[in-house]
């Protein structure tokens, strides 16, 4: 297929579709300009969309991997064809650089291929060898929960919306999206353009609107897979809990990095300048604290600053790939940021360069900022950040890097640089992450065979993870076979002495010895 000269128009719901309904508005955050008004969908539209998605997926669970995989690899093919429009949409609605919108798309598309090769083998049924009754076959099939219901937030409307939603799909499910009321539009674009040919209308549902639109899926969906912040992953999980729903939970966090004296200077700094302004530091894996050892500090420091000064902030909006960071996509974030930077003043903070907003028309720009002299009480050290912020703090050694790093109640993901990578992965195991890269940063995201999940407040479950990936939308049915059709069992009824005996002698025989 050829990309499309002229990408498909935006979703602009000014059609009888917003008739009768509550509406909300979504901008583009470089210019301000407004994209669409979409409508707040009701308890009883989300009840109506998992309907749809439900009567979809009955067919979907009953068709093969292969088969499931054909549609599957027909829509990665119109989203291939339709890249430029997908860009386009996802870099009006978030105001990123294109080339991050692309990165989106790219591992959607991968996502697809690896989900579906792999699926045939990761949901085969698992024969199990039990270690007792030997009399007894025992297997796991893997089965289709039903209908997902994904909540996304703002920062990846791509990635964040579809991942999940392709790992269920390929497990038999149905899914029903609700993206941001931010970023709404990636998600009605790319479930459009699996609707063609013979994919099954309804099986990928999007509902729009705001938390209430979320409120009402989580009544409604099998499982819910939820990407956002903690405060509301907390909400959700106490929704799910009153009809025992199980959920996933992806939050926030404040990642640390960890520079040893000994690691390549160059590829640390130029680390940490990606790992904290990438999305304009808009991401959960964001380095949002870096501990570096006494001796290295001074320069590490300054060859930041330096690479942070060279970075260009602005609009992208005829793809010229000038710009490396965009603005923040959602204002009260943004106002977040402001406040976080204005304590870290307050106490004393030095703002080698930022710490303000950029530009003066109307996009939300935040200067790329680096902090030094900031101390464990200031806001930027505790609440989670999602922006533009490099704090950067001297250490001792590696403890005192390491105590540091792990006192947070958050634990997403985290890195470690140094000359010695045995060293280094011996240290990751002390940091209290869900994950750690050493001499790398951003990157554990984008391998599906590696889990990634968080600990403490930074969420519940594992996204990615080879066969688990598969394995958590499905529920896993034991089947235990008899082998030998007698006549009664040792353990059933009528009891009597007898059986009793030979029960006590089975047991004298199994557990006589202490170990
Ligand atoms: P929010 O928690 O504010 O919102 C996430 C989603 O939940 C949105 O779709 C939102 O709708 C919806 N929502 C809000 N209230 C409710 C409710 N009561 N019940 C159900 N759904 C509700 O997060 P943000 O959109 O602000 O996203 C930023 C956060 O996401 C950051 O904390 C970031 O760290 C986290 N994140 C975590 C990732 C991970 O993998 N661990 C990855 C990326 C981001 P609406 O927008 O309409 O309010």
């Amino acid at each position: 297929m050829t990309e499309l000269k002229t990408p498909p128009p935006l979703p602009l719901y000014d059609d009888d579709r917003s008739i009768g309904h509550s509406t909300f508005a979504v901008h583009n955050p470089a210019t301000g300009a407004k994209l669409a008004e979409l409508p707040i969908s009701s308890a009883d539209e989300v009840a109506l969309a998992v309907g749809r998605a439900r009567r979809a997926q009955s067919g979907w669970a009953a068709l093969s991997h292969k088969e499931r995989a054909r549609l599957l690899y027909g829509w990665r093919s119109r989203l291939m064809a339709n890249r430029g429009g997908i860009v386009d949409t996802l870099v009006s609605e978030t105001g990123k650089p294109r080339q991050e919108a692309l990165l989106e798309l790219l591992y959607i598309a991968d996502l697809i291929g690896y989900y579906c090769s792999n699926a045939p083998k990761f949901l085969k049924d698992r024969q199990i060898s039990l270690h007792l009754l030997k009399n007894k076959r025992a297997l796991v099939a893997y089965q289709p929960l039903g209908v997902v219901g994904v909540i996304s937030p703002w920062n990846f409307p791509l990635i964040l919306s579809f991942g999940d939603s392709i790992a269920a799909l390929v497990a038999g499910n149905g899914v029903v999206i609700k993206p941001s009321e931010v970023t709404p539009l990636t998600a009605l674009l790319v479930a459009e353009l699996a609707e063609a040919g013979d994919f099954p209308a309804g099986l990928i549902e999007v509902v729009t609107g705001l938390g209430e639109t979320g409120a009402a899926l989580i009544d409604q969906a099998d499982l819910i897979a939820f990407t956002g912040g903690t405060a509301t992953g907390k909400k959700v999980m106490e929704r799910a809990s009153r009809r025992l729903v199980p959920v996933l939970l992806e939050l926030g966090s404040k990642d640390p990095m960890i520079v040893l004296k000994d690691a390549n200077l160059e590829r640390a700094v130029n680390g940490a300048v990606t790992g904290a302004f990438f999305n304009a530091g808009q991401v959960c894996i964001s380095v949002e604290r870096v501990y570096v050892e006494e001796p290295i500090y001074d320069r590490f420091v300054s060859r930041v600053v330096e690479e942070v000064n060279k970075l260009r902030v602005g609009r992208d909006p005829d793809g010229q790939h000038n710009i490396d960071v965009g603005p923040m996509t959602f204002l009260p974030q943004l106002e977040k940021v402001e406040r976080q930077i204005e304590d870290a003043r307050q106490k004393g903070a030095t703002i080698l360069t930022g710490g303000q907003r950029q530009g003066d028309g109307p996009g939300q720009f935040y200067a790329p900022t680096v902090l030094t002299d900031v101390r464990d009480d200031m806001l930027v050290m505790q609440e989670e950040t999602f922006g533009p912020v490099l704090p950067i703090i001297k250490v001792k050694d590696a403890q005192e890097a390491l105590r540091r790093a792990n006192a947070s109640r958050f634990g997403l993901s985290s890195s470690i640089w140094t000359g010695d990578a045995t060293r280094g992965a011996a240290l990751a195991r002390q940091i209290e992450a869900g994950s750690t890269c050493v001499n790398d940063v951003l990157i554990n995201y984008t391998m599906p065979e590696v889990p990634f999940g968080g600990i403490k407040e930074s969420g519940i479950g594992y996204r990615h993870g080879g066969p688990e990936a598969l394995q958590k939308f499905s529920r896993a049915h034991s089947i235990i076979i008899d082998r030998f059709g007698l006549r009664r069992e040792l353990n059933w009824m009528p009891y009597s002495k007898r059986t009793n005996q030979m029960l006590e002698g089975a047991m004298k025989l199994l557990f006589r010895r202490s170990k």
